[in-house]
């Protein structure tokens, strides 16, 4: 069955800035109809949603109301979501993490922790299986926060029955709400948290802590319900919080993922569009079932109450507006092929059967079976061993890489013979059950009866409270025209009254179109801002690269910028481009005639905007694809023995002048290298210069030896 996406509204007290700047709140709610009303230059601008807090409410009171039935849903095996949206410093990590010295503001994390442990201890015969995953996407970059190398990416990628997961990443069990607690604590405290102008402490990431929660009955059925606890990253535009250089990086693609999500809520709530953008960002994509798919979803709007926030409130209350019609269809997850339970389930009973089967009879026949099961896996680790070296020299995979994998393999080899081993050990045995049931809960207060009582009575109050608010809600909607009347003048008046809120309601329309247009004149501006900084950064890559381009050896297929474009493909999955190994490939050795070679260079070497770096290299290059062994014992002509000589004698003056004055050697030698490239010497002059010491090296000891030269005619030039 269809249900809409909750929307609450929260709205913190002024912070002490703002006392101290004397701002006007301009934020009011009415809590009997759910309504937020924003005060502005025009009329006040009305908001209804599915519940409002003003600044003295608590997290206990927005918890009992509205989080604590949709987390009983996630016990009975529904997936369930809450988010918290709202600029940097609205509430939304005060909201979902809370403070620890007051106890009624304790966070609405921490209080599932508790909710679901005292639901576990109060069912009977039935087993829970609880896992907790803490992670953060950080500039588009999804990032353990409870793995063991916080640094690591990780990947989002796509199962067909698993649906959209974070590949590798950790999932802790836990069994009580204090270790629920210290991950929770841990994984915070891996946030990155950046310092804007507006708020110090903010975070400019977003998190999602998931708890699942697996639990099997009697009957051995199995049903699997998620919790993702989302903190969003703060939603005012990046101009505001004066971003720049680095920040500035971050806040576009923050933004991203936040236009990315508006976008996704525009488009499942327009209806028409057939195409929901949910890979347009790692948010998205993550929070995809939360919008529109299996999940019963609420989500947290934090205001500010400040009349200096006005747009950014206006905003925020514009956004959660919207979401509030986003339709979802959540549904029992019962029996999902991923569950760890049954997994869990299977090897206790292997082994309890081992245990069982302790005989010296079975054990025999239990040996037999190690024998055959060691043999198995001795074989398929050999076979696999062998694909993995066909693999070697088919593809020339990087060795590194294969070794890796080849330790891997033989790691899970010997553990697999290990864990052959200990299973025969009846101690060893014991000790893995226990450990596994230890990992379970459930049960533990089934006779408590006032925990249970506690539970049926915060279900109803819930209940109750929604109730009340949906009947307040519909009071107003009576229908004038079938109303019956005294008189012709009260049912003039009655229906002048509602002309005249019609007529209101054409007024807040436009008033809507107006603000709309507004919102969309400034993303538009934001987007051109983030066009151009993103065109600068393209430029210079482009720029970096044509200064490199003359560089890459002519046999590498990197000289052909053009085919290398045409081979590049984008993996959407992983948001990059796959782009050629490089390759080299053969060339043909090039004539050795050294004056034809003279020609080609100076032909080449002449550009008009290259400078002399490039021109260096790319002799250079051309002298690595000449035969260097077909040349070395060429005889040489007496000019060409004369240029050698002068460029020899020019080497070791500016190596002395390098040497002498380190100073002005730089200078020198740029100098040197916008002469003329004509002249061979001071080609080889340049040979030199620091950034090219290594392939300098090897070209200046070619031409040394002249043993094979002819003799000279004319003596005298030596
Ligand atoms: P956000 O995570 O949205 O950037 P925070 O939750 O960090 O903002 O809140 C910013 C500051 O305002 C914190 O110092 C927090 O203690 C305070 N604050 C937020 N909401 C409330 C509230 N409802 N009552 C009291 N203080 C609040
Ligand atoms: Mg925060």
């Amino acid at each position: 069955m269809a249900e809409c996406v909750r929307v609450i509204c929260r709205c913190r007290p002024l912070n002490s800035r703002e006392l101290a700047l004397k701002s006007e709140v301009c934020v009011e709610m009415d809590q009997s109809v759910a309504q937020t009303i924003l005060l502005g230059d025009g009329p006040p601008k009305q908001f209804t949603f599915d519940g409002v807090y003003y600044m003295d409410s608590t997290a206990e009171q927005i918890y009992n109301d509205i989080v604590y039935p949709l987390v009983e849903k996630v016990i009975e095996g529904y997936n369930g979501t809450v988010f918290a949206y709202g600029q940097t410093g609205a509430g939304k990590t005060f909201s979902m993490q809370g403070v620890e010295n007051i106890p009624a503001q304790r966070g609405i994390i921490p209080r599932t922790f508790e909710h679901i442990f005292t639901a576990t201890a109060t069912t009977a015969n039935v087993k829970f299986l609880v896992h907790v995953s803490y992670l953060e996407i950080y500039n588009e970059e999804v990032r353990d926060l409870l793995g063991k190398d916080k640094m690591q990416k990780l990947e989002i990628k796509e199962h067909s029955e698993k649906g959209v997961y974070v590949s590798g990443l950790s999932m802790h069990v836990c069994h009580d709400v204090a270790t629920c607690e210290e991950l929770m604590a841990r994984g915070f405290n891996n946030r990155h948290v950046g310092a804007t102008l507006m708020n110090k402490d903010s975070s400019r990431s977003h998190s999602i802590f998931t708890v699942y929660i697996e639990a099997m009955d009697e009957t051995g059925s199995i049903r699997m319900g998620k919790l993702n606890l989302v903190d969003l990253a703060g939603s005012e535009r990046q101009a505001k919080t004066g971003a720049t250089g680095d920040r500035f990086k971050e806040a576009t693609k923050i933004n991203l993922s936040l236009s990315a999500l508006g976008n996704v809520i525009s488009a499942l709530v327009d209806g028409k569009s057939k195409h929901i953008p949910y890979r347009d960002s790692k948010l998205t994509r993550l929070l995809q079932d939360s919008l529109g798919g299996n999940t019963k979803t609420l989500m947290l709007a934090c205001i500010s109450p400040s009349d200096n926030n006005y747009d950014e409130t206006l905003s925020t209350l514009r956004y959660a507006n919207r979401a509030k019609n986003i339709k979802n269809k959540p549904k029992i997850n019962e029996d999902p092929k991923d569950a760890l339970l049954r997994e869990y389930q299977l090897e206790i009973e292997r082994l309890k059967q081992i245990a069982v089967n302790g005989s010296s009879e079975q054990v025999i026949v239990q040996n037999v079976d190690l024998e055959e099961e060691r043999e198995k896996l001795r074989a398929e680790f050999e076979q696999a061993m062998n694909q993995l070296r066909a693999e070697y020299e088919l593809e020339q995979k990087s060795k590194a890489a294969l070794q890796q994998e080849l330790a891997s393999l033989q790691s899970q080899y010997e553990k697999a013979q290990a864990d052959i081993e200990t299973d025969t050990n009846p101690a060893d045995i014991k000790k893995r059950i226990e450990m596994l049931q230890n990992q379970l809960v459930g049960g533990e207060q089934v006779n408590n009866e006032a925990l249970k009582a506690d539970r049926q009575k915060k279900m109803k109050a819930a209940e109750k409270k929604m109730q009340r608010l949906a009947a307040a809600l519909n009071v107003h909607r009576d229908d004038p025209l079938l109303h019956v009347y005294n008189s012709t003048q009260e049912k003039l008046e009655a229906l002048t009254k509602q002309y005249t809120q019609e007529q209101e309601k054409v007024r807040a329309l436009e008033r809507e179109v107006e603000d709309i247009q507004g919102e969309f004149e400034l993303d538009r501006l934001d987007y051109l801002e983030t066009i151009r900084k993103q065109d600068q950064q393209l430029r210079l890559c482009y720029q970096i690269f044509e200064k490199l381009q003359p560089t890459i050896r002519k046999d590498l297929n990197y000289a052909n910028l053009e085919k290398i474009r045409k081979e590049a493909i984008w993996d959407d999955d992983q948001q990059r481009w796959c782009i050629p190994e490089v390759v080299s490939s053969r060339t043909n050795l090039p004539s050795a005639n050294p004056n034809a070679l003279g020609q080609k260079s100076e032909q080449n070497y002449i550009h008009e905007d290259d400078d002399g770096i490039s021109r260096l290299r790319r002799k250079l290059e051309d002298s690595n694809v000449d035969d260097i062994a077909k040349n070395y014992f060429k005889p040489l002509k007496a000019t060409d023995l004369v240029n050698k000589y002068k460029a020899d004698s020019t080497r070791m003056l500016s190596e002395r002048s390098h040497h002498h004055h380190s100073n002005s050697s730089s200078k020198s030698s740029s100098s040197m290298r916008h002469l003329p490239a004509t002249h061979d010497g001071l080609n080889t002059g340049d040979l030199y210069s620091d950034d090219l010491i290594e392939r300098a090296g090897s070209a200046q000891r070619k031409p040394h030896r002249l043993d094979a030269l002819p003799m000279p005619r004319n003596k005298s030039f030596t």
